[in-house]
This record gives C-alpha cells, sequence and structure tokens, in this order.
C-alpha cells in the first residue's frame, strides 16, 4: 500500500516534470512569438519612417520645384521686360523708352 503511495506519488512529480517542461517550451514559444512580434512591429515601424520620408522628400522636392518655375517665370518677364516689343533692341532697365525706335517700354 505505502509502495503503491509512492509510487503514485514519483508518477505524479514525474509527470508534473513532464508538464514543467511543456510549460518552460510553452514560454520559450512565447517569447519566440513575442520576438518575432517585435521584429514585424519593429520592421512596420521602420518602413513608415521610409514611406514618410519619401512623401516628405517628394513634397519638398515639389516645393522647390514650384519656387524654381516660379522664378524662371519672373527671369523670363524680365527678359520680355528688357526687350523691346516693336524693334527687339534690348533695354536697360532704367530706360523707358526704347533708345533705337523711341517705343514705350512694356509696363
Ligand atoms: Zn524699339
Amino acid at each position: 500500500m505505502a509502495n503503491s503511495f509512492l509510487l503514485f506519488i514519483s508518477n505524479l512529480l514525474f509527470s508534473m516534470d513532464i508538464d514543467f517542461d511543456d510549460f518552460f517550451e510553452d514560454s520559450m514559444k512565447i517569447g519566440q512569438i513575442i520576438g518575432i512580434v517585435f521584429a514585424v512591429i519593429t520592421v512596420l515601424i521602420i518602413v513608415m519612417v521610409i514611406v514618410s520620408a519619401i512623401k516628405a522628400k517628394n513634397k519638398t522636392s515639389g516645393y522647390i520645384k514650384n519656387i524654381k518655375d516660379k522664378m524662371v517665370e519672373k527671369i523670363e518677364e524680365q527678359k520680355t521686360k528688357d526687350i523691346c516689343e516693336y524693334c527687339g533692341s534690348k533695354l536697360k532697365p532704367e530706360e523707358n523708352r526704347c533708345p533705337n525706335c523711341g517705343a514705350q517700354r512694356k509696363k
């Protein structure tokens, strides 16, 4: 009777041991899953940062292009203002009349 009780206890401890092994194995699996989840989140954050950086760069280069276009437009406008619209002579900035044909400077 006492022997079978001890056998029962040792069997119980043995089965508990196996349970503990499973528990540790499970917690290792959980740790791996948490690690994978964190890795995925990290990758997603990196991708989001890269995407937002690219978007910001495109926005900035669009803004710069806009300014450049406006400057080019201004320069072109200034160039046409510096040329007499009647004879095509170059006008100096301070001249109000064309030195060649006497036409009024285009405003
Ligand atoms: Zn002229």
